[in-house]
């Protein structure tokens, strides 16, 4: 896929983002913040140096796009933090080809770092409104990731197992349904707590069970049950 500067890469729907040399400038120092900050994935930096942020945020927020904040997005949720994209997308470490289950789909953002890496990517988004929003855009932007509209704590058992899975919003406690549906060897990377957050992984070993590491504190919008209309 390649984004061309001042183009509108519109190829599937009616929509038209514009990537400028501005855009692509305040990306390049977003790609040093981050790095500055401890992410060394080559891929990621460049996935993150190449997907234009912008596009998922409203208009009104296009000059904060490149700030390394989390921003509001529709239904009270947020378009979490590049460096938080960047720190889960490393501790996946995805590899071509791989299926990756995400929760929380959310403006789309962190779906399309997934699908640049080479991810063959399921996402799941409670929030009607959002998961039809960054269907179409993604979709634009010629990524083809599947987004349901659904609930997350579910998984999705009809097309599990799953190389690495993903979640994008605090979960109260390691979902162990999500978990089943890892393969073994598989890898899951969740923010786990209720007020902050403490990123972890969690590898399912050959005999099936979890062996849990512990990194730092984030804070993420809370992982609920029922879907909205
Ligand atoms: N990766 C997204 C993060 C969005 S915030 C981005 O960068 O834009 C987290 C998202 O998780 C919210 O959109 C919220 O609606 C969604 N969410 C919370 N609980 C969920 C659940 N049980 N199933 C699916 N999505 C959920």
């Amino acid at each position: 896929m390649n984004f061309l500067s001042v183009y509108p890469f519109n190829f599937a729907t009616d929509m038209t983002i514009i990537d400028t040399f501005k855009h692509q400038g305040l990306r390049r120092k977003l790609v040093d913040e981050i790095k500055a900050k401890g992410i060394t994935d080559q891929a990621v930096l460049a996935a993150i140096g190449k997907i234009p942020r912008h596009a998922f945020m409203d208009n009104a927020f296009i000059e904060f796009a490149y700030a390394d904040k989390a921003f509001p997005i529709d239904a009270g949720q947020t378009i979490s933090q590049p460096y938080t994209v960047a720190f889960q997308s490393q501790l996946l470490g995805i590899n071509k080809g791989e299926k990756v289950l995400e929760i929380g789909t959310g403006s789309g953002y962190q779906t399309a770092v997934l699908c640049e890496l080479g991810a063959k990517v399921f996402s799941i988004e409670r929030h009607k409104v959002l998961a039809d929003k960054a269907r179409n855009l993604l979709q634009s932007m010629g990524y083809i990731p599947k987004i349901h509209f659904g609930d997350g704590f579910k998984g999705l058992p009809v097309f599990a197992p799953f190389d690495k899975i993903i979640i994008t919003c605090g979960a109260p406690e390691i979902p162990v349904t999500l978990f089943e549906q890892l393969k073994p060897g598989g890898l899951m990377v969740a923010p786990v707590g209720e007020k902050v957050q403490v990123m972890k992984t969690v590898l399912k070993n050959a005999k099936g069970e979890m062996e849990i590491t512990d990194f730092n504190t984030f804070r993420f919008v809370p992982m609920l049950g029922d879907k909205v209309r």
